[in-house]
Formats: C-alpha cells, sequence, structure tokens
C-alpha cells in the first residue's frame, strides 16, 4: 500500500514509477490467500483484516474505491471498517495495474553509482534510477539502509514489529454460531468468519489471529502445531465441537506490525533515497497509505524545485 500511494503521486506528476515487488501477486499484509477444498475454492484475507478511514484525503479515495465497487463496509465490525470486494487484496491489485508491478523480483541490494541507483535482483540487476524508495517493513528496510543512510537506518531500527500467527480454516458446513468476530479471547487477537465478509463466495472459512505475545513466544514453532493450537482455541472459545476443517494451515507473519516512529516518511533529497509504510506512522493500511502519500508530495518539491528556472538539475 505505501509504494503503491507514493508511485500513485510521482506518476500523477509525470514521474516514470518503476515498481518491484517479492510476493508473487498484490497484496503485501493486506493479501489473500486462496486455497482449494473439495467444496470450492476458499479464501482468506490473511493479513489485514479490515481497515479504518478518518484521514479527509484517504477518505476521498476509500470513496472512489466503494464508487468503482473495489471496497465495501463491513457492518459486522462497526461503520467505519471497510474490506476489498471480492478480496482484501483487490484493492492493492488495482493500484499495482496503473504501474504494471514487477511481481517476484526480490530486490537483494540498492547500489549507487554515479549519482544513479542500480537493484541487484535475484537474477540481474535493475536501473539506473535517478530516486531509489523503500516500502518494506522496517526490519528489512533497515538492511537496505543501513549501507546507504545511517541516519534513516537509525528510525527503522528503532521501530520493531511484532509477529502474529494466522491460522486458516475451511470448513465443508457452516460452524454453528451466530458470532462473525471473536476478539482479544485467551490467545486469540482476533478470529472472524472471512466468508461472511461483503462480496465473499466460497466455503465457510475463518481467519485466527494469535494475540503479539503468543505469537512472539511461539515464533519459531512448527507450522502444523500452531495450526492444531489456533483450531484449538477457536473450538473453545465457540464452546463446542467443530466439524472437521477441510483446510488447517497457519501463516507466520514475522513482522506483522509496528507501532510507528512518528516520522511519517523518510527522504534524502541529496541521495534520492526515501522510504515509506506503516512503520513510519502506525499499525494501519491509512497509515501506510499516508506514508506513501507524504513521501511522494516530499519528493515532488525536490523534484520541481530543481527543475525550477535558475537551478541546476
Ligand atoms: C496479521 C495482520 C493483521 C492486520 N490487521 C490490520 C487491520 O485489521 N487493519 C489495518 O488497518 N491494518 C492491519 N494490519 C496492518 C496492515 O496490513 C499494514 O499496516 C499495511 O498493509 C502495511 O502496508 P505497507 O505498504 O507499509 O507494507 P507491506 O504491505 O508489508 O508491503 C511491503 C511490500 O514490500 C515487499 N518487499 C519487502 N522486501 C522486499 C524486497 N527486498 N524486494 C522486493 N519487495 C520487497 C513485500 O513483498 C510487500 O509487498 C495487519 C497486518 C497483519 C500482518
Amino acid at each position: 500500500m505505501a509504494g503503491l500511494a507514493c508511485a500513485d503521486v510521482l506518476a500523477d506528476q509525470g514521474l516514470d514509477v518503476w515498481l518491484f515487488d517479492k510476493g508473487r501477486g498484490p497484496g503485501g499484509r493486506m493479501s489473500t490467500r486462496r486455497i482449494s477444498t473439495p467444496f470450492g475454492e476458499a479464501t482468506f484475507d490473511h493479513g489485514a483484516q479490515y481497515f479504518t478511514a478518518r484521514d479527509p484525503n484517504f477518505l476521498k479515495a476509500v470513496d472512489a474505491w466503494e464508487r468503482r465497487g473495489i471496497v465495501a463496509p463491513w457492518l459486522a465490525v462497526d461503520a467505519a471498517a471497510w474490506v476489498g470486494v471480492p478480496t482484501m487484496n483487490t484493492v492493492i491489485g488495482d493500484m499495482a495495474s496503473r504501474h504494471g508491478v514487477a511481481f517476484g523480483k526480490h530486490v537483494q541490494s540498492l547500489e549507487s553509482l554515479n549519482d544513479k541507483w542500480h537493484f541487484k535482483l535475484e537474477d540481474g540487476t535493475a536501473g539506473p534510477f535517478d530516486i531509489a524508495i523503500i516500502a518494506a517493513p522496517a526490519e528489512q528496510a533497515a538492511t537496505h539502509l543501513s549501507l546507504q543512510d545511517f541516519d534513516m537506518a537509525r528510525v527503522a531500527l528503532r521501530a520493531r514489529s511484532m509477529p502474529c500467527w494466522t491460522g486458516l480454516f475451511a470448513f465443508n458446513q457452516r460452524l454453528a454460531t451466530e458470532q462473525d468476530i471473536i476478539r482479544d479471547r485467551s490467545i486469540i487477537a482476533w478470529a472472524a468468519r472471512n466468508s461472511a465478509k461483503p462480496g465473499r463466495e466460497g466455503p465457510e472459512s475463518w481467519v485466527v489471529q494469535a494475540n503479539p505475545s503468543w505469537s512472539e513466544l511461539n515464533c519459531e514453532s512448527d507450522q502444523a502445531i500452531v495450526s492444531r493450537v489456533l483450531l484449538d482455541a477457536l473450538r473453545a472459545e465457540l464452546g463446542h465441537a467443530l466439524p472437521e476443517p477441510t483446510i488447517a494451515t497457519a501463516h507466520r507473519w514475522r513482522f506483522a506490525m509496528s507501532n510507528g516512529t512518528g516520522d511519517l516518511a523518510l527522504w534524502n533529497s541529496e541521495k534520492g533515497l526515501g522510504a515509506c509504510g506503516d512503520w513510519l506512522h502506525g499499525p494501519r493500511v491509512e497509515s501506510a497509505w499516508l506514508s506513501g502519500q507524504f513521501l511522494g508530495q516530499r519528493i515532488t518539491e525536490t523534484v520541481n524545485a530543481a527543475s525550477a528556472p535558475g537551478m541546476l538539475v
């Protein structure tokens, strides 16, 4: 979200923007996992569950997405909660399509040569670029920044992300409960009937997120064991036996959420190096969008100042 929000601002200014993402498809921490079952394809929004919109500019963006039918309010949470439709990553897919993002491209390192940036990828290099922007979670951004700008790296090192173990369960029948959402019960921080979100089709599916302290304590545990523990926690919470799941797995987000350093975005105009992401503003989709937009505006100011009459470019 942060990288695309930044790209939107820069592309609006007529700049040529290239994006590389190591993920197989659009989403980042707004990803959706699709898994085939004998009863149809189950989908799981296994990162962000919903997002809120309070900033007037983000509200405008959400309003435009709603008019185009790619987001909808999830009233079971509250009137200010939004989800991508039909899946959470639809919004990211839509934004990514404007910029032709290269997926499956892991940027391994950045190199600055003669004032131009070059990216080392697994299968070659990309560049030269005038500006490099890192829109990865704090711990991953810190690795790249530490070789280029120590002050920026120090900010990234200050932001500590908590992990989140997430259980994904599908069933061949609806679970016998009217609750679609469970919050803060035993080791569960959040559990939701994914298939009850607006615009969803497919079999009964549940996402169960362990709380941060349990996730941290069990960060290196075996995926199959975690999946069993989270299913047991859901069963205990619902208070009755569950049908055998057709899918039972778990995903570990090693860098799920960070509280935000309060910087909004980082920009070194001399080096042409920027960083954006939720870790600079707060652990929310909206914060990631605001961080990206803010960085885009800072870069635009620099570019406009450099091309003003009488300035050296
Ligand atoms: C389990 C979970 C639940 C959450 N629930 C909510 C919620 O209910 N509401 C809410 O508002 N927010 C929630 N969040 C937080 C929200 O998902 C994030 O704040 C937001 O999506 C972060 O966006 P971002 O662009 O900063 O980072 P990301 O979405 O992480 O994007 C970073 C991108 O960088 C790519 N990348 C990283 N390193 C490299 C590299 N070296 N080369 C190439 N690409 C790279 C990644 O593939 C990724 O696509 C949740 C997050 C998690 C994990």
